[in-house]
């Protein structure tokens, strides 16, 4: 607390990232960022933008990438928003698109960001419990409300909710902005942009950080109709016009262009995701079934902190969330074969310890 603090300042209650150690040996499976590098295109892209450019400003409307991301899901550009990370696409969304009238809907197990925008934003809001399998139960979000958010698949779950209960819930709400946020949609799920042309009122939300490789770059995108996209776009120029470097935006325009890339990596992660579901099966866990690139699981007998503190021992990195319900659970992204391997050796000899 410091005297310079504006008021709201003391007020806050940030959103803590994952740990991003500074060591390289680690096996680094807590952020869900992908295994391996992204396409070397993106990689050729960047480093052919670095030049005298740079002195010039970036193109305030990433134009490009708004058209690269609009070809990837077949839609017009002027549906497509582009921010630095989905995060901040996020950040635009609360400011410009939720009603403060009435609360803000969003799942009680989700991603934590959301009650730390809600507050920023001064925005009530509402949690919906997720049912007894941890799912999402779109049918309790039917009430009044300023707005609905939620991911799909769920984080940190992974749990799929299926696109006919979203056009089911668009359909019944139809006053309001509904928010997908889609940052893991790639490893299993089914895009709710197809429903655009369809609700006004939906806004798909997407992110380069996982299916990419590029969560070092930062870039996250919405897909929505043309009145929302005008609303993200006040508040953007009401707050940074050049949210996306000259580097950001060549390095995703390639990485959206290389569909070769894209297939093949993510069918390696689900592959992965399997490897590592069954084996974690095999030595006792409940996995709850992921779309995503990550799995979350819990032991029946082992406390999951200790788990946790017993792999870090063995320089690999997993999350744990300290919150009712879910505090026996660990998640773990979905690494390379190898580090699946040694992730599950570890935990066999943990246990059987
Ligand atoms: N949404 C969800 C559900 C996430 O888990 C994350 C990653 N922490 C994000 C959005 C933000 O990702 P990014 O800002 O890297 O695009």
């Amino acid at each position: 607390m410091s005297r310079f603090w504006s008021p709201q300042i003391a007020e806050l209650s940030p959103y803590v990232p994952g740990e991003q150690p500074q060591s390289r040996n680690l096996i680094k499976l807590n952020t869900n960022e992908m295994p391996f590098g992204p396409s070397p295109r993106a990689l050729e892209a960047i480093s052919a933008c670095a030049d005298d450019s740079l002195r010039l400003y970036p193109d305030p409307a990433s134009t490009r990438l708004c058209k690269a991301f609009a070809d990837v899901q077949g839609i017009r550009a002027s549906q497509v928003f582009v921010g630095n990370g989905s995060d901040e696409v996020l950040a635009h969304t609360f400011r410009a698109l939720f009603q403060p009238t009435a609360p803000l809907l969003f799942p009680d197990i989700s991603y934590s960001f959301y009650p730390v925008y809600a507050r920023f934003f001064d925005l009530n809001y509402q949690t919906v419990p997720l049912n007894a399998d941890f799912e999402v139960e779109l049918a309790d979000y039917h009430r009044e409300n300023g707005g609905i958010i939620f991911p799909n698949p769920n984080a940190p779950t992974g749990i799929l909710t299926p696109l006919s209960r979203i056009a089911a819930l668009l359909a019944d709400n139809p006053d309001t902005v509904v928010v997908v946020d889609e940052a893991y949609v790639d490893f299993g799920g089914e895009s709710a942009t197809a429903l655009i042309a369809d609700y006004p009122n939906l806004l798909v939300v997407q992110t380069l950080s996982k299916s990419r490789a590029l969560a070092g770059l930062r870039v996250g995108a919405a897909f929505g109709h043309e009145d929302l996209i005008e609303g993200l776009s006040r508040v953007k120029n009401s707050f940074n016009s050049y949210p996306l470097g000259r580097l950001s935006e060549a390095g995703a325009v390639a990485a959206l262009e290389d569909a070769d890339w894209f297939e093949r990596s993510r069918t390696m992660v689900i592959r992965n995701r399997e490897m590592l579901s069954k084996g974690l099966g095999g030595l006792g866990f409940e996995v709850l079934p992921s779309a995503a690139n990550f799995v979350f699981a819990r032991h029946p007998s082992e406390p999951a902190l200790e788990l946790q503190s017993a792999l870090r021992q063995r320089d690999i990195i997993v999350r744990h969330f300290s919150q009712a319900r879910i505090d026996q659970f660990l998640r773990i992204s979905v690494g390379t074969e190898e580090h699946c391997a040694a992730l599950l050796e570890a935990l066999q000899e943990i246990i059987a310890g």
